[in-house]
Order: structure tokens, then C-alpha cells, then sequence
């Protein structure tokens, strides 16, 4: 007769089959139950054919990855704990002591520092590539190149680069791409699929593509993850080693949330850009500022490579930075973004609140690649779901702070 604990663990009552809502069941589990030994014996982490341990997938986690996968127009992806997981996963399955890897030098800082740090401490080297030079990237490439990152338009300084001809310069050279596409959010563009003006043709894209879930499609602020998309299996189930071999485990919760904010991450991302549109051409007429960069913006650093892979109604995230005149001290630039009221201070983006940054370009990027060519301090603003008029007023309102 079993005991009132044992009951408690193996209760004969299952509930009814036949239970269904928009929002898919939300399954946690580190311990996945086989019906029998010879299914233990069969289990194949490989393939979405059943289930082996909470770690290499659960229905809650598949679900996620095949709704990522479509909105990427990938065939595999794989969840990671973040946007920088990701970036790290996809270095660690790829790159070995010898090799080589290029990064872009407006990429998203932490990529920089993890080639600065691991991958230079594992013998595995990088340079950084002006990727507004597809002849600068194509004379970095060597021998020992294996991986290429890319991403659109450059964190912080948003320079829009012919991804298309960057990445056509890899492919012709057997040298796989990686692209960096949580600012495009698998809406902008499609990073498998980068036609430019049709000039490269169909096959022409990233070889894999990660996002930080984190931003937009998330979208409050209060969820990291990342993932990893791909098209090609024999790399997909590649990473998907290192992926299983270094413990990258996604909380279901984690997921619930993204799962939950998917279905309107398109609205939102057109919120977010129609308001960061409008409030960046606003800043372009403000005789304090030197030059706003914002890619779909006519006299941005490569608006028209934005165009012509976007379209001329293309979409654009809710980001976008202003350099302010040199005449204003860092700590005058500081004085305007302590007094903003809705715009707060604070890392990441994609969420509902409006958020600013201010960065210190030169000491981000390589003298030996491309000067920065400003002198002015750099903010970046991160535009939030709050109305647009109170937002312009709050920019206003702070830009007498500069003195
Ligand atoms: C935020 C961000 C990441 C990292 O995402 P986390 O989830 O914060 O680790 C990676 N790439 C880009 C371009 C980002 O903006």
C-alpha cells in the first residue's frame, strides 16, 4: 500500500485530453520520464521527435524555437539564456585554437570583449572589418578566417552596411557568416535572404542569424534570451552540440514571457519606429545637435543600403543616436540626459519605456580601421511605447539643461 508522500509523487488522476487556448501549456521540467528502457536507450537529442532532459528541449522551449525559426525564415533554431549566449555559442562550436574571426568595428561591444578575452585566450585571434568597406573586409580575410559577423546598422553609431556584398564577399570564399539581426527582429529585413537591389541574387544572406530575444520581441524589458537560427542542418545540429555540451538552459517562464509578447511584435515594432522616426527628424532641425543617426533618415551613414535592402516604406527599430555639437562638454551632455524625466538611463532596449545612453565612441572603436569622424558626444535613445508628443516634450524640456 503506498504511502500518502508516494501518492503525492504518482497520483493516478490525469486530466482530460482535449484542452486548448491561445496560449500554448507552459511545461518546466530538468527530469523527462521515458515510458520505458528501450525509449531511454532510443533517445534523440538530434530531432524534434520526443524528449531527453529539460535541457535539450521541452514542448514550451520546441514551440519557441519553431515560432523563431518562421519569423527568422530559418529551418532550425536553438534558445540560449541570452542575446550574448547566443553570440558566444556560435563562436565556441565554430571557432578553434588557430583560427580566425572578423567583427565588424561598430559591432555590439560585449562580442568585441569576448574576442578580447576567451577566444584570445583559447589562441583563436580576430580582427575588426570597417563594414562599410566590403574592399576592407575582403583584404582582412586569410587562410585561417572560419567566421564572419555581421550586423545592421552598427550598435550605438548606426552606420547601415551593404550586408548583401559583405556577405556575398564571405560566400565566395567558403567563409561562413554570422549576422547580428536583433535590431532588424526577423521584420526589417530577412538575414538569409539579403537581394540588395536583386545585385547578389537569391542564396546571397547570413549563414546564421542570432537575436537577442531580450529587445524586441520580448519586448518588457524583463526577459534575456537569445537564439540561433540557421537553414543548413549538419550546422544547425553543430552548434547544437556545443550548445548541449555547455548547459545553455532556457527557464520556461523565460519563454511563457516571449511566447505571450510574440503575436505583437510586429504592431509594437512599428510603434516604436514611427515615434523614433518622427522624434529623430524633430532632432534634426535642433540647432544643439550635429547629426542624428537613424538609418531610414536621408544623410545617415548608409541610408541607402537601408533602402535598397528594406525597401523605400522598409521598416526600422525604435533606436537611433544623436551626436551633439562639440561644443557642449561630456558633462553638459550628461546634465541633459540626468534631466529627462521619461527617457530613463539604462542598458538594453525594446521594451515600453524609453531609455537613453550616452557613449564615449572613440575609446569603442580600432584606430587602424576607420576614424570616428565626430567630436561631439554621442547618445544613444532607445524609443519606448510612451505617446510621442510626451516624449519629444521631455527631450525638449532637457535639451535647456545643456546650458
Ligand atoms: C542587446 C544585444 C545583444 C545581447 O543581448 P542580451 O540578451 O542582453 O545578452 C546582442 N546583440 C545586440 C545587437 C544587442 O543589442
Amino acid at each position: 500500500m503506498p504511502s500518502r508522500p508516494t501518492d503525492l509523487i504518482h497520483h493516478p488522476y490525469t486530466p482530460p485530453a482535449g484542452f486548448s487556448a491561445p496560449q500554448p501549456g507552459v511545461y518546466k521540467a530538468s527530469t523527462v520520464i521515458f515510458p520505458n528502457v528501450a525509449a531511454l536507450r532510443a533517445r534523440d537529442w538530434k530531432h524534434k521527435t520526443g524528449y531527453t532532459y529539460g535541457l535539450h528541449g521541452t514542448p514550451t522551449t520546441f514551440q519557441l524555437e519553431e515560432r523563431i525559426a518562421t519569423l527568422e525564415g530559418a529551418k532550425q533554431c536553438l534558445l540560449v539564456p541570452s542575446g550574448l549566449a547566443a553570440i558566444a555559442c556560435v563562436n565556441f562550436a565554430l571557432l578553434a585554437t588557430g583560427d580566425e574571426v572578423l567583427i565588424p568595428d561598430n559591432a555590439y561591444g560585449p562580442l568585441k570583449a569576448l574576442a578580447e578575452g576567451e577566444l584570445r585566450q583559447w589562441g583563436i585571434t580576430h580582427q575588426r572589418y570597417d563594414p562599410m568597406n566590403p574592399a576592407d573586409l575582403e583584404r582582412r580575410l586569410g587562410p585561417r578566417t572560419k567566421l564572419v559577423w555581421l550586423e545592421a546598422p552598427g550598435s550605438v553609431t548606426m552606420e547601415f552596411p551593404p550586408l548583401a556584398h559583405l556577405a556575398h564577399v564571405c560566400r565566395q570564399r567558403g567563409i561562413t557568416t554570422v549576422l547580428d539581426n536583433t535590431w532588424g527582429a526577423g521584420l526589417a529585413f530577412n538575414g538569409f535572404d539579403l537581394r540588395h537591389g536583386e545585385r547578389f541574387g537569391a542564396g546571397s544572406g547570413a549563414d546564421i542569424v542570432v537575436q537577442a530575444l531580450t529587445k524586441y520581441p520580448s519586448g518588457g524589458g524583463d526577459v534575456l534570451m537569445g537564439s540561433i537560427a540557421t537553414r543548413d542542418e549538419a550546422l544547425h545540429v553543430r552548434i547544437k552540440l556545443t550548445h548541449m555540451r555547455i548547459g545553455f538552459g532556457i527557464g520556461a517562464n523565460d519563454v511563457e514571457g516571449v511566447m505571450r509578447s510574440l503575436p505583437s511584435l510586429p504592431v509594437r515594432y512599428r510603434a516604436h519606429d514611427a515615434s523614433a522616426r518622427s522624434l529623430a527628424r524633430w532632432m534634426q532641425g535642433r540647432p544643439e545637435v550635429a547629426q542624428v543617426l537613424h538609418p531610414a533618415l536621408e544623410g545617415s551613414p548608409g541610408h541607402e543600403h537601408w533602402r535598397s535592402l528594406c525597401g523605400d516604406d522598409g521598416l526600422a527599430a525604435g533606436l537611433f543616436s544623436v551626436v551633439f555639437h562639440d561644443r557642449y562638454a561630456s558633462t553638459q551632455v550628461d546634465a541633459f540626459c540626468d534631466a529627462l524625466k521619461l527617457f530613463k538611463l539604462g542598458y538594453s532596449w525594446g521594451g515600453p519605456m524609453s531609455l537613453v545612453v550616452p557613449y564615449d565612441v572613440p575609446s569603442m572603436r580600432s584606430a587602424e580601421v576607420a576614424k570616428w569622424p565626430h567630436r561631439g558626444v554621442l547618445v544613444r535613445f532607445s524609443v519606448g511605447l510612451e505617446h510621442p508628443a510626451d516624449l519629444q516634450a521631455d527631450v525638449e524640456q532637457a535639451l535647456a539643461a545643456l546650458g
